[in-house]
């Protein structure tokens, strides 16, 4: 694990640790003596790290811990700071015990695969939840949370004001191929409202739940436009496709051939996200 960004006991400032797996940005906002953990991270070695950073030897004592979202590499390390309340969107607490399964047994997978024995793990309770937003306070900084599903049903992001930042959960993780887990025209509305809040609160960087943070305001918007534009030519791509009367599978083979020559860069198994976009977008056109 790599310290992407550190901010010493006192200052006002974020905290970003990538983790071994998937690209995986474990966050915190840190200001005076308070920390809060957004996403804490993936191995509980990696968690603890997180923490330490964040404690700074005791100069700093953690008081939330941020759940975006309920898959499952985001809701690891929720118990893993005394003391601290839990939040997250209401739509989080609310998972059925079908889904809440699921995520379980997803993380059990990947713990297996990396050898990490987490046996006791439980789903999240939440301490506090919200609907539309979220206003928490860490040291001299706010920190708004805000429900923004469109990537899942339950995604949220957060914005420090004064930071003029960004967390942006799993939106805008790899700009040009979008990771949408949950329905297409929600996580095209999503990158709207991320557009107009960007301006907004003139954010200067964003901080993704994987890969690279976006460090002006100009290449956020950017990577939102190369968002929507994949999505305005998916679209046109599974209509086109679609009439031509293909089965299911074949359909969704050709879009995703059109948008990786579109891309013209050849982006291996990651690029299997493509026929997974056209999925959602042709059952959107179903549902019609
Ligand atoms: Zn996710």
């Amino acid at each position: 694990m790599t310290l992407l960004m550190d901010t010493p006991p006192g200052e006002n400032g974020l905290v970003v640790q990538r983790c071994g797996l998937w690209g995986y940005n474990a966050i915190g906002v840190v200001s005076g003596d308070e920390a809060i953990a957004v996403d804490p991270g993936i191995t509980p070695e990696e968690i603890a790290s997180l923490r330490g950073t964040l404690e700074a030897g005791g100069a700093r004592r953690v008081t939330h811990v941020v759940i975006t979202h309920s898959h499952h590499d985001h809701i690891r390390g929720w118990n893993a700071f005394p003391g601290a309340e839990i939040v997250a969107p209401s739509t989080v607490a609310a998972k059925p015990e079908k889904s809440r399964a699921r995520i379980l047994a997803g993380k059990a997978k990947i713990d297996e695969r990396m050898g990490v024995v987490d046996d006791s793990f439980t789903y999240p309770t939440m301490d506090r939840t919200f609907d539309e937003a979220c206003l928490l306070k860490v040291g001299e900084l706010e920190v708004e949370l805000r429900s923004l599903p469109g990537h899942s049903d339950c995604t949220s992001i957060a914005i420090v004001p004064e930071l003029k930042a960004l967390l942006s959960a799993d939106y805008l993780v790899s700009p040009g191929l979008p990771y949408c887990r949950w329905e297409a025209a929600p996580f095209e509305r999503a990158n709207e409202v991320m557009k107009d809040l960007i301006v907004e609160y003139d954010v200067e960087l964003v901080v993704p739940a994987h890969n690279d943070l976006i460090d002006t305001q100009g290449a956020a918007l950017t990577a939102i436009e190369e968002e929507l534009s994949y999505f305005q030519f998916l679209r046109k791509e599974v209509e086109r496709q679609r009439i031509k009367g293909l089965a299911t599978d074949r359909v969704l083979r050709a879009c995703a051939i059109s948008m990786g020559e579109r891309r013209g860069v050849d982006l291996g198994p990651k690029a299997r996200q493509d026929a997974d976009n056209a999925r959602r977008v042709l059952k959107e056109l179903e549902g019609r």
